[in-house]
């Protein structure tokens, strides 16, 4: 029971390992293993997650001086366990690690020959779907055979088990299938990618459609806005002559009232000062008689 526990564990590391970006994580030994013998490729292996180191680094404490083997780490994986284990050597627990490219051992992996990593990953997974099963007709092979330093240009280039999207993946299409098919399902598809195509276009019509409806009715706004306030200021300026109108009236109401006192005021002084006079007449006439 134990046995088989161990073994998924261990195929959930190698699925792990192959599906990390190559440009990374280190090298499925597995994969290399198809080529190789194990006693070819022990100096090569990660003593971090024992597969073959990708861009080697070699550690070189003084304290493992006397250690009888490759000290070999994939760079990827000695920077993560240096930073998960606070700066602490792989190998045994001390500060201070010391570690260099190890340009020798770089150049010998790199010259490693090996199939390539989908054809192996496809492998690996129909071996797990038919078990037993023997080959499954119909699938495509990629029959790669080189250097594993080549194998990203082969990968990006020329692999026949390169995924790649429809050309109207914008339009609609989720298709995805190796590069070499996609001639098939371009010609095989013409209607459907017409019709993605057009149903775009139709869509877009629609929305310019709507569009210039907003604009018009936006337009028609504005105009009644206009209008509204020509409106307004007809208003305005009607109540502007009234108010006027109004303030000249009383105007001169109020300066004819004041002319009206004027004269009242004139005629009242004029009475009173013949009143006066009179008076100081009568006055005079007595004081004659008096003194005759
Ligand atoms: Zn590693
Ligand atoms: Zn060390
Ligand atoms: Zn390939
Ligand atoms: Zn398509």
């Amino acid at each position: 029971m134990k046995q088989a526990n161990e073994e998924v564990a261990k195929d959930e590391v190698k699925n792990e390992v192959t599906s990390l970006s190559l440009e990374q994580s280190c090298f499925n030994k597995d994969w290399i293993l198809r080529l190789y013998q194990e006693e070819y490729i022990k100096h090569f292996i990660c003593l971090i997650c024992k597969q073959i180191a990708n861009n080697p680094m070699e550690i070189e404490c003084p304290q493992h001086a006397s250690m009888d083997e490759s000290l070999i780490s994939g760079e990827h994986c000695l920077k993560l366990f240096l930073k998960d284990n606070n700066n602490s050597c792989p190998i045994q627990p001390h500060d201070n690690c010391q570690y260099s490219r190890n340009n020798v051992v770089r150049r010998q992996i790199g010259d490693l020959t090996v199939i390539c990593i989908r054809q192996f990953e496809q492998e690996l997974k129909t071996a797990h779907e038919t078990e037993g099963e023997g080959e499954t007709p119909g699938l495509i092979k990629c029959d790669f055979k080189g250097k594993l330093k080549d194998l990203n240009t082969h990968l990006t280039n020329e692999c026949r088990l390169n995924l790649v999207n429809c050309w109207f993946e914008s339009f609609g299409c989720n298709h995805t299938c190796f590069k070499h098919n996609l001639n098939n399902h371009l010609i095989e598809n013409m209607k459907l990618h017409f019709d993605l195509v057009t149903r775009l276009l139709q869509s877009m019509k629609q929305e310019i459609q709507l569009k210039d409806k907003y604009i018009i009715e936006k337009d028609n706004q504005i105009k009644q806005m206009e209008r509204n306030f020509q409106q307004e200021l007809l208003k305005y300026r009607v109540d502007i002559e009234t108010i006027k109108k109004d303030f000249n009236e009383k105007e001169k109401h109020i300066l004819s009232n004041h002319d009206k006192l004027v004269k009242l005021l004139e005629e009242k002084n004029a009475k009173l000062t013949q009143n006066y006079e009179q008076l100081l007449q009568k006055s005079n006439q007595h004081k004659e008689e008096e003194k005759n």
